[in-house]
């Protein structure tokens, strides 16, 4: 057997690995304990005052580790945020949209509706002004195509090392806060031919070191979605009981879904492949 062949194989045995383990119901505890060792990258020596340092926070303050969660009121991000409150409780869960010039503000006012039906505190945090994309440029028309039509490579609805700048500013709070995870919905059909570069595994595992390094071993990296499809989320939020209703994908910012852009017809597709009624109101049916 050729030598790629072989890595290929065993790549994709581990990643089948891991999905089942996602589509199982396992914490982040259980994620990390499996994965001892990571950071895959060599840590910096640990000083001995190390995590006094790390640890700002008053010592009679309350220690009961708590997690951040991006949430952008979309399908993967509210998966992600009920992850986030089974494995930490809801009282111990800031969910956190980030303004950075989006076309409209439609999907930040589903994203505090979604955290007060689960009593999570939810904070707007005005982001970075990103350079011009079809998200944050109302002139760009909306591509009336699937993923799959729009064919590989940069999708038209990249925004330039969005995730990246997002990410750090959220490991930026989350460290201030005594905060040890951030939640981060990245999912495999992002990562697929590359399509938004800053979702691929590749730029988690970058990632995670960074944040992790960078904050004196507090703040962990969580993306429990990172292995799977938009159909094993929609089947796995089912379960935790996602208010679907609640949630917002479209990039036009009408009265409700229009149903024809890329994202409408992924969100659609993936309540059709999980055989799981889809409850959203479209002005076009998918098709
Ligand atoms: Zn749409």
């Amino acid at each position: 057997m050729a030598i790629d062949q072989e890595i290929e194989e065993e790549a994709f045995k581990w990643r089948e690995a891991e999905r089942k383990a996602a589509m199982a119901g396992e914490t982040t505890e259980e994620h990390l304990a499996r994965h001892l060792g990571q950071p895959t990258s060599p840590s910096p020596d640990k000083h001995p005052d190390l995590e006094d340092k790390a640890c700002k926070v008053d010592p009679e303050e309350d220690k009961t580790p708590r997690a951040v969660v991006l949430h952008s009121g979309g399908i993967d991000s509210t998966t992600c945020l009920f992850l986030a409150v089974r494995d930490f409780g809801n009282r111990n869960v800031v969910a956190l949209s980030i303004h950075y010039g989006q076309r409209h503000s439609k999907e930040l006012e589903h994203a505090q509706e979604i955290c007060n039906s689960i009593g999570v505190e939810h904070h707007i945090v005005e982001g970075p002004v990103l350079p011009m994309s079809m998200l944050t440029n109302p002139d760009v028309p909306v591509p009336s195509a699937s993923y799959e039509e729009l064919g590989p490579g940069v999708s038209p609805t990249y925004v330039p090392y969005r995730n990246g700048n997002l990410l750090s500013l959220v490991a930026a709070i989350a460290q201030a806060q005594s905060m040890s995870a951030i939640y981060f919905g990245a999912h495999a059909e992002d990562a697929h031919n590359w399509a938004y570069p800053d979702c691929t595994p590749e730029f988690i595992g970058a990632q995670a070191n960074a944040i992790y390094i960078g904050t004196y071993h507090q703040v962990r990296l969580v993306t429990p979605l990172e292995w799977l499809t938009k159909a094993d989320i929609v089947t796995l939020g089912t379960g935790l009981g996602v208010p679907w209703k609640l949630t917002w994908s479209c990039y036009k910012g009408e009265k409700v879904h229009c149903g024809t852009c890329p994202t409408c017809l992924a969100r659609h597709d993936g309540f059709v492949k999980a055989n799981i009624t889809d409850p959203t109101v479209y002005h076009n049916t998918p098709r």
